[in-house]
């Protein structure tokens, strides 16, 4: 008999992508520490453990002109705004893809 390693799923307040975190990780994760969505970019603060539950921080976009990665605040997130590249001075639209 062997115990069976279980994953954890959270679903990104973002995309809605589906998560996976290995029991392993999980264990090691503290209140506070940041997951990063591999999906979207959105950075994930643990707000509690046990049961799961995460704050939305930022969301990581790339500029579609020089490539630098941007932190979007929170504000931006909801207003869905234009962001202007701090690297290159580019103003885009922030979107989103909508999960299936
Ligand atoms: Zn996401
Ligand atoms: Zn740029």
């Amino acid at each position: 008999m062997s115990e069976e390693e279980q994953s954890l799923f959270v679903n990104c307040p973002v995309c809605a992508e589906e998560l996976e975190i290995p029991s392993e990780a999980w264990d090691e994760f503290e209140e506070g520490d940041i997951l990063v969505c591999e999906s979207c970019g959105a950075e994930l603060q643990i707000a509690s453990l046990d049961p799961p539950e995460f704050d939305l921080l930022g969301l990581l976009t790339e500029c579609p002109s020089c490539g630098a990665e941007i932190e979007l605040t929170d504000e931006q997130l909801e207003e869905n705004s234009k962001v202007t590249c701090p690297d290159c001075n580019t103003t885009f639209n922030v979107e989103f893809e909508d999960a299936e």
